[in-house]
């Protein structure tokens, strides 16, 4: 009994609902911000998910099916009754993009996530951020969460300088672009990583790159094997592939 109870409380609730679009804003010329209506008992649903945390959106298709896609929450606002999510506008050649390039206020989409049992990243002094425009919610939730008294360099990889984000932080952040408007045809982000010096006299250092795969291929190796990190202090993760959908 007692094991029982114990494997309860340990597991990660799981939550899947039917939201309905209330706005829709071009944030910047390639990413398009969906806000959905969060309903009084979705609420209580939300109440342990943190802005940041992944999701599994389920587009509805013609054959009265579904695809699945992941995203991130870009921002829940439980006291404005509403969930953001931020799509990377990259054509109607993806289920996802294409959703969202066409959804309007009235809409009704599907939502899966869990609640979050951690923070988006551990207890660290310094902080190196670094990813494309796909990363971009989850790295402005990151530097919105972090302390006052950490730092952070931070490397994003946009289409153009007006897809430029102003980041909102209380931590010392530095914020450097790169301008990519093809990146499925590759990346200069891995060797801009590859380049930065970490600050001397750092006590704990994390990081955390999220992009295109060749891109994290080429840094996991770097940070992993040329650098041997400590596997602790980093999350090195992909998401999306040149040339290919996610669950083809
Ligand atoms: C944990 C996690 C969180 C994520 N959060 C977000 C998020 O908040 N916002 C977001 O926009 N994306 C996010 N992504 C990435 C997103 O899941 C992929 O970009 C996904 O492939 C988009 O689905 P789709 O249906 O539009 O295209 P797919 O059907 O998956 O792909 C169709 C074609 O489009 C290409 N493609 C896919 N994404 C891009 C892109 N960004 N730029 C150019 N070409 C592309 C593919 O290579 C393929 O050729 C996240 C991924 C993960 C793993």
């Amino acid at each position: 009994m007692e094991n029982t109870l114990t494997t309860q409380i340990k597991e990660t609730k799981k939550i899947r609902s039917v939201f309905t679009v209330k706005k829709k804003l071009l944030i910047t010329p390639h990413l398009i911000r969906v806000v959905f209506h969060i309903g009084e008992n979705q609420a209580e649903l939300l109440a342990n998910v943190k802005s940041g945390s992944n999701n599994k959106i389920f587009i509805p298709t013609e054959e009265n099916s579904t695809v699945m896609r992941t995203y991130t929450n870009r921002k829940i606002d439980l006291e404005k009754h509403e969930l953001s999510i931020d799509f990377v506008a990259h054509g109607d050649n993806g289920p996802a993009s294409a959703w969202a390039l066409k959804t309007n206020p009235g809409d009704l989409l599907e939502i899966g996530m869990k609640e979050s049992i951690k923070p988006l990243v551990p207890n660290a002094d310094f902080y190196l951020l670094a990813g494309d425009a796909t990363a971009l919610p989850v790295i402005c939730a990151i530097a919105e969460q972090l302390p006052s008294y950490v730092s952070a360099k931070i490397v994003l990889e946009v289409a153009g300088k007006e897809d430029e984000l102003i980041l909102c932080s209380v931590a010392d952040v530095s914020i450097e672009w790169l301008h990519n408007p093809h990146p499925e045809q590759g990346s200069r982000l891995a060797e801009k990583v590859k380049s930065i010096d970490f600050p001397s006299g750092v006590l704990k250092e994390y990081v955390y790159i999220a992009a295109e795969y060749t891109t994290v291929n080429e840094l996991r190796s770097y940070f992993k094997t040329t650098l041997e990190w400590d596997p602790h202090g980093m999350y090195i993760c992909s998401y999306w592939k040149a040339g290919q959908a996610e669950n083809p």
